[in-house]
């Protein structure tokens, strides 16, 4: 069996945002048992994946993105475009729009300290529609 789920909120410019008690929200409520849950994210400016949430990675991811993938440099999608947001695009494509993450016995099979977050990776803020699709029985 096939369940579809949204996760809607509303995301600050460069947010890291924390999304794993919903996903596993989404399983509970399924009632499915044992399957994947693809979380997906429709849009080209944003990425999910994991990590371990706390302060310090957040800030070090932030700052390893900048070191990466500089705002501040050229890129031919502004030129184009005059959004100001290539290294968005550029972040984003890196990471992949999706994640899929096994479960059983309606839990989500993570690690200790691993949570599922969504980056905000846009020059702006957004109202964001994340798709979870959980595939089982
Ligand atoms: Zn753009």
């Amino acid at each position: 069996m096939i369940v579809t789920r949204y996760l809607e909120f509303e995301t600050f410019i460069g947010e890291v945002r924390n999304i794993t008690s919903d996903v596993q929200e989404a399983v509970k409520s399924s009632g499915l048992c044992a399957g994947i849950a693809t979380v997906f994210v429709p849009g080209a400016t944003g990425a999910v994946t994991t990590m371990e949430y706390e302060d310090g990675l957040v800030k070090d991811l932030g700052e390893a993105l900048e070191r990466l993938f500089p705002q501040s440099i050229d890129y031919a999608h502004n030129q184009r475009w005059h959004d100001g947001n290539g290294h968005s695009h550029i972040q984003a494509a890196f990471f992949g729009p999706s994640l899929n993450v096994p479960f059983s016995e309606q839990g989500l099979s993570l690690g200790t300290w691993q949570q599922i977050v969504f980056l905000e990776l846009d020059n702006r803020h957004r109202r964001r529609r994340i798709i979870v699709q959980l595939m089982g029985e």
